[in-house]
């Protein structure tokens, strides 16, 4: 099986801009999916049943780690959050760029699963007072939730060093314009082409 696509993980604290990013490359993107998660969580406002992410009952979720139906998953901020094999792998033979919104250990996973195609990104706030400005502002969390997001938001920042890139996301655009420069090196990746099969090619 060959999978020509790309793999493009995005991380960071709650509040960094991760969807907001998204969103700016989306429009860039055309040809690409992002990988819809399961979670526990509870829906906020606005937030859509299969576009935002799978929203799933805690039995449910067990029993999909239990038929080995998720690529990775972790509990975070006392949920579970999960990522659906199926989808990936076929986004990947579809050539597509394949874009995760994942916390610091599915990015682990994710690599180990896929240490070929993926490229990994942690966006952050430029302080912790503007991440908690940001979580606020954002008006989708009560006051308890913010203050755990923002206490696991250190560690979050301590496992910067796991990846590829780092985009510290002051200005929006600038912020922008760094992840699509990120994306479209993720595509010129050596390690996404199968040697034997470039040399063939290559050779005629
Ligand atoms: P995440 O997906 O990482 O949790 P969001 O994209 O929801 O973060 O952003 C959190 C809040 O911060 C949102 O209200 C968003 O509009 C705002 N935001 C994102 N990026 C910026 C920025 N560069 N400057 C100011 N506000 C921003
Ligand atoms: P939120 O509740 O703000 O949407 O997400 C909380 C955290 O869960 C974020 O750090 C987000 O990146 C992470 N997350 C979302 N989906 C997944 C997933 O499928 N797997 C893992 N490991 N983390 C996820």
């Amino acid at each position: 099986m060959k999978l020509k696509g790309a793999i493009l993980v995005l991380s960071g604290p709650s509040g960094a801009g991760k969807s907001s990013l998204y969103k700016k490359l989306a429009q860039e993107f055309p040809n690409h999916y992002f990988s819809i998660s399961s979670t526990t969580r509870q829906k906020r406002e606005g937030e859509i049943h299969g576009v935002h992410y799978n929203f799933i009952s805690k039995d449910e979720f067990e029993a999909g780690i239990n038929n080995g139906e998720f690529l990775e998953w972790a509990r975070v901020h006392n949920n579970y959050y999960g990522t659906s094999k199926a989808q990936v792998i076929q986004a990947l033979e579809e050539d597509k760029l394949v874009v995760f919104d994942i916390d610091v250990q599915g990015q682990i996973n994710l690599k180990k699963a896929f240490p070929r195609h993926t490229t990994s990104v942690f966006v952050t706030t430029p302080n912790k007072s503007i991440l908690q400005e940001r979580l606020g502002g954002r008006g989708s969390d009560g006051d308890s939730v913010i203050q755990t997001r923002l206490k696991n938001a250190l560690d979050e920042v301590k496992s910067l060093p796991n990846y590829d890139y780092l985009i510290i996301n002051e200005s929006l655009d600038e912020a922008t314009s760094k992840l699509l420069c990120i994306a479209r090196s993720a595509f010129c990746k050596a390690s996404l082409y199968e040697l034997e099969s470039f040399l063939q090619n290559w050779e005629k």
